[in-house]
């Protein structure tokens, strides 16, 4: 058995690599510069961590998503590997003591957020760590040709002059060619090295239903396939009218989106990942890093910005293999609001410099400084302290996000956190001169254990029922603490962070490329028209259609999504094909019926019947039971 295969098994429990898995881990573990493309769910993570575990030394991770790091961490840290997790959310102190036991202790994985590659802290410290593999998710992130451009992705290269002898892993799973050759010259590949995997979801079914009453169309669809579902709008006030229009129907349903409080979302998802709820109605921020098995059907209501968001966001159902819908419903009233969205997605170069100082008069930043800081940042409270619309507002911040002035992370959920830099005997004495705190530290080192040697998470609420104290006064105890340098105290984070990656530029100075910018809404413009295409055309298949974007030319037919299906049926003539159609709902009606004695019974051309079944099968009119007898299904064909 290789090594590899040892360490999945060893750690993971799985005994066989994935397809492409292992040509990835040898590549790499060669010393190769490697672009992977994998689509979501096809087991990114396993090609950097596998080979990272079979080395000595640890592996560096950028990735963009601090929700997923912290995630990643504790599933490692679960199969007893360690790791850890630097990025915004985080104080200088604890930065810098995670990059202290990445150089000397026996850390395996490292994951940070690409902006804090830039910092001198970092770069002084990684020289001294024994780096084995540099792994970059969400690699396209660093082109300007991708849909989900981030600036501080170029500071990937400069890890290149840190490390010259480290190879590079980059992963993705949505990449069109030109993005991909892309991707190799930005990280500064030392040879082009691309390692593919077909895009094709064989249990995937493509639908597009135009029509004019979507509701209607929803409640068909959730009504007649059984299992999990996710339904994507494009406005908050939106998913929750069609999770109570679910609701009133009988389909259990809830509502998701960006603005809710952190605790109502993890609690909502966790509803639907446990099967409490059965259809989570979202806006596009639900789904990132979810692996449900058990989702049959993905239904967009409203048209994607892309190819590339369609596809990851449909892929989210039948990740389990299993037989799965991924439909987009689709009124002629949606190409008028495409153009909509184009306006607000690119306001007027004015008004992004409005929104520029703004944001740092906001911030409080006088110009010529704030390089490399970071700030809590509160949408509703900046939107409401200037007056900006919310959606020309967020348009605006991204646009200056994407010129390298800033950026804005996702909201940060960090518990409050307590750290004693002093040893027990100090310690001990400080408890003898100041009595007061005596019980305090008591009950601190009572309720949490290793405060010694790291940040240990700690929970004031649980401090203050088990003290008695009021909230504000455990507070007021820590601070204290923390005032005589006894501890260090991080009270808790939610908010998102901006990272300004550069100095407050006079107003004048502001510069916006209208090349760029240009360049970016034609860009996007292109992949939305795309969509547009894809939604109107009546003769190319689905899966071949999103396969050929993503550059697969010889991608074949699916005979499985609505063009293929019409087509099949055109293929056959009509007045035969339903002849047989018939003549098989009779028969099996009547009661269930193995395959070959069906087609006997029939009494038509052998192979035209074989053929009309396979259609009836796929568009769920039969259904194939336990015994392998087909049934007739009482509800009827779906498409
Ligand atoms: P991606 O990042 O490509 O979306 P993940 O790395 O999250 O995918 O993997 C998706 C799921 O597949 C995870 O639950 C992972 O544990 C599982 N997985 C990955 N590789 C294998 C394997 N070789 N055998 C079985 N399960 C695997």
């Amino acid at each position: 058995m290789s090594v590899y295969r040892e360490v999945l098994t060893q750690y993971w429990g799985y005994s066989e690599f994935r397809p492409l898995q292992e040509e990835i881990i040898e590549s790499v573990s060669s010393g190769k510069d490697t672009l992977a493309l994998m689509p979501t769910g096809g087991g990114k993570s396993i090609t950097f961590q596998v080979p990272a575990m079979a080395k000595e030394g640890i592996c560096l991770v950028i990735t963009p998503l601090i929700a997923l790091m912290k995630d990643q961490v504790e599933n490692l840290k679960a199969k007893n590997i360690k790791a850890l997790a630097i990025h915004s959310g985080l104080s200088k102190y604890e930065i810098d003591h995670a990059l202290d036991n990445c150089i000397f202790g026996d850390f395996k994985f490292l994951y940070l957020s690409p902006e804090r590659l830039s910092t001198d802290l970092f770069k002084a410290r990684v020289v001294q760590m024994n780096v084995n593999l540099i792994a970059i998710d969400e690699a396209h992130c660093i082109s300007q040709w991708g849909y989900d451009f981030r600036p501080s992705y170029m500071k990937i290269i400069e890890l290149r002059e840190l490390l010259p002898d480290v190879p590079m892993l980059a992963l993705t799973a949505t990449a069109t060619p030109g993005v991909a050759t892309d991707i190799m010259d930005k990280l500064g590949f030392t040879e082009p090295h691309l390692l593919k995997k077909s895009f094709e979801r064989e249990n995937l079914i493509y639908v597009v239903r135009h029509t004019e009453d979507k509701h209607r169309e929803l409640l068909k669809i959730a009504g007649r396939i059984d299992g999990s579902g996710i339904v994507y709008v494009r406005n908050r006030k939106k998913t929750r009218e069609i999770a109570a229009l679910l609701n009133k129907e009988g389909i259990s349903a809830d509502y998701y989106h960006a603005g809710l409080r952190f605790e109502d979302r993890t609690k909502k998802q966790e509803d639907w990942q446990q099967d409490r709820t059965r259809v989570v109605v979202s806006t596009n921020a639900f789904g990132m890093g979810i692996d449900k098995s058990g989702v049959r059907f993905v239904v967009h209501l409203d048209l994607p910005d892309s190819p590339e968001a369609y596809f990851q966001e449909a892929g989210r159902a039948g990740r389990d293999e299993q037989k799965a819908w991924a439909i987009l419903l689709y009124s002629p009233a949606d190409e008028k609001s495409v153009e909509r969205r184009i306006s607000v997605n690119f306001p007027g170069l004015d008004v992004v410099r409005e929104v520029y100082t703004g944001l740092f008069n906001y911030l409080q930043i006088p110009v010529g400084i704030g390089k490399g800081q970071s700030f809590d940042f509160i949408l509703g409270e900046f939107l409401s302290m200037y007056k900006f619309n919310a959606l020309v507002a967020t348009s605006a911040l991204a646009i200056l996000s994407r010129e390298g002035y800033f950026e804005i992370t996702e909201e940060i959920n960090n518990p409050s956190r307590v750290y004693f830099i002093v040893g027990r005997d100090e310690l001990y004495r400080f408890q003898v001169k100041n009595k007061q705190f005596d019980g305090f530290i008591k009950l601190l080192l009572r309720s949490y254990t290793g405060l010694f040697s790291q940040y240990v998470p700690i929970d004031e609420h649980i401090l203050s029922r088990r003290s008695g104290l009021s909230r504000d006064n455990v507070y007021k105890y820590l601070v204290s603490l923390a005032g005589s340098h006894i501890i260090r105290y991080i009270p808790k984070k939610k908010n998102p962070v901006v990272n300004l990656l550069e100095e407050r530029l006079d107003d004048k100075n502001v510069y916006l490329s209208s090349k760029q910018y240009i360049f970016r809404k034609d860009k996007y413009i292109s992949r939305i028209s795309e969509m547009l295409i894809y939604v109107k055309s009546e003769t190319k298949c689905r899966s071949q259609f999103l396969l050929t974007y993503f550059g697969e030319k010889d991608a074949p037919r699916c005979g499985k999504c609505d063009v293929c299906l019409s087509k099949n049926e055109k293929s056959l003539n009509q007045k035969k094909f339903d002849a047989i159609k018939g003549k098989i709902k009779e028969l099996l009606a009547g009661q269930p019926t193995e395959v070959l004695k069906l087609v006997r019974a029939v009494n038509f051309d052998e192979k035209e019947v074989i053929f009309v079944l396979e259609s009836l099968l796929e568009n769920g009119s039969i259904e194939r039971l336990e015994s392998m007898e087909l049934v007739w299904k009482q509800k009827g064909r779906l498409f």
